[in-house]
């Protein structure tokens, strides 16, 4: 791992330009996003729910469960950010990485079928009116809308 360590910073967006090394966590929109830690500089972003990602803040340092599986990218790097410091995981295989991403899917689906994860992110925008098939792009859409700033 070339990023050994990750120090958070509590943010209301997310930069344009983040930092390599930094945890970003945006308490309002329960998410968090870092530069790979495998140096390769690929934002990595890790929605909090309990079907997703849980961070614990001891007072100076992040730790995230469960690891991160940047499996989507070239890299495909996997990693444990515990207390602030990177510790390199074992690569999967491919089949457990679509065992792992079946795993996922469940979970997301459980959450939205208990409705556990409606936070303010459902609240509909008054400027943006999903309509049709629009309805389904999702509140990842959103969330990169309103999350990022618009340059
Ligand atoms: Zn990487």
């Amino acid at each position: 791992m070339k990023i050994e360590r990750l120090r958070p910073e509590f943010v209301d967006m997310f930069p344009t330009a983040p930092d390599a090394g930094v945890f970003y966590v945006s308490i309002e929109f329960g998410t968090c996003m870092h530069l790979c830690a495998c140096g390769c500089g690929q934002e990595v972003v890790t929605p909090l729910s309990p079907a997703q990602w849980s961070i614990t803040y001891d007072g100076h340092n992040i730790s995230l469960w469960p690891s991160v599986g940047n499996w989507t990218l070239p890299c495909r790097s996997h990693y444990v950010l515990d207390r602030g410091r990177v510790h390199p995981a074992r690569q999967f295989s491919p089949i457990e990485i679509a065992r792992n991403r079946t795993q996922d899917r469940f979970a997301l689906k459980y959450d939205e079928w208990t409705g556990s994860d409606d936070g303010p992110l459902d609240i509909p925008d008054a400027s943006h009116k999903p309509e049709g098939k629009q309805q389904h792009s999702t509140r990842w859409d959103r969330l990169r809308r309103r999350l990022w700033r618009q340059e």
